[in-house]
């Protein structure tokens, strides 16, 4: 039935960005990654963007009985303790990537670093995210202070990394009936790396409103779905440094799956989820329809970045 992305089995990772920090966060497992200090006069350091969950652990706490995604259902993600960190050093192939996740996490990593280093409006300030760095259970931040599992992926600007813990998908992801597919996976990592396009193209300084439907982080949010869209459409023909595409076979089920995650990550969704009312002032990522569709405006922007102006749009679905 249409099988899954894959990569070229041939093809070399470069693992030297992705680390396993373990549980404890700040370097601990990663043998001696520098914790770097915000960036230098730093306006908008310690900006912390979740690609998801967010909303679901900031409003649930708020006392409303009979909420389903109570943060105590995210509280035992007990998944990989320190001690296990795995080694990403090990992942030297695409055959390796289709062999893991976690290997798969390397190769999305620099198939993402490709295509955003040739796109022409981003070529000049181009640099690759710092690091991602892989957590179980909590992790301290370059500057974004301490985080958990509950937060969900996020990238941090203040040291231009992305953090994830990957029981998140096991976790979280499932409880809102996501199924982490390689190709939705990769979606989520397109998505935070959207966030570091933003941070490049000084893009985080346009948010003031931090909530509700039309609010800046809503279109901050649904621009990085939009980054990711540009991504997924060329993802099969982003050249590697060998001149060959990294990843093949970015099938139609892949792309309806991570339309499909789109949906289950869209703010009115989880409301309704958690047993709340879908209250759009409270949104900060946008509802599952705006997701979806910006997600395909991405897919049809032919490399312009500006397709993906949703700080410009009038209406965003
Ligand atoms: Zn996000």
């Amino acid at each position: 039935m249409g099988g899954q992305m894959r990569f070229n089995a041939k093809a070399r990772l470069d693992a030297s960005r992705t680390q396993d920090v373990g549980g404890s966060g700040g370097g601990t497992g990663g043998g001696g990654f520098p914790i770097p200090i915000g960036k230098a006069g730093g306006g908008i350091g310690g900006l912390i963007v979740a690609v998801i969950i967010y909303l679901v652990v900031s409003n649930l706490g708020g006392g409303d009985a009979g909420g389903a995604l109570s943060d105590s259902a995210f509280a035992d993600s007990s998944v990989g303790l320190s001690g296990q960190a795995f080694d990403y050093a090990t992942c030297k192939t695409g055959e390796d990537a289709n062999n893991s996740d976690e290997c798969a996490l390397v190769a999305v990593e620099n198939s993402l670093t490709d295509y955003w280093k040739n796109q022409a409006q981003v070529a000049d300030v181009f640099q690759p995210e710092r690091a991602i760095r892989v957590f179980h259970g909590s992790v301290s931040t370059g500057g974004c202070g301490n985080a958990t599992t509950d937060v969900g992926p996020f990238y941090c600007s203040a040291d231009q990394t992305i953090y994830l813990d990957t029981a998140f998908y096991d976790t979280i992801f499932k409880q809102l009936g996501g199924t982490a597919t390689p190709f939705v996976r990769a979606y989520v990592i397109a998505h935070e790396y959207g966030h570091h396009i933003q941070d490049l193209l000084g893009t985080m300084s346009k948010v003031k409103t931090q909530q509700g439907k039309k609010s800046d982080s809503v279109r901050l949010e649904l621009q990085a779905d939009c980054y990711a869209g540009m991504w997924a459409h060329d993802a099969e023909t982003t050249p590697d440094a060998e001149g060959n595409a990294l990843i093949e076979d970015v099938t139609a089920d892949d792309i309806a799956q991570g339309i499909t995650a789109a949906k289950e990550v869209g703010d009115d969704y989880i409301q309704q989820r958690s047993g709340g009312a879908v209250n759009p002032d409270q949104w900060t990522h946008g509802s599952s329809a705006e997701r979806q569709h910006w997600f395909a405006t991405g897919m049809q922007a032919n490399d312009d970045i500006s397709a993906c102006d949703t700080f410009s749009a009038r209406s965003l679905d």
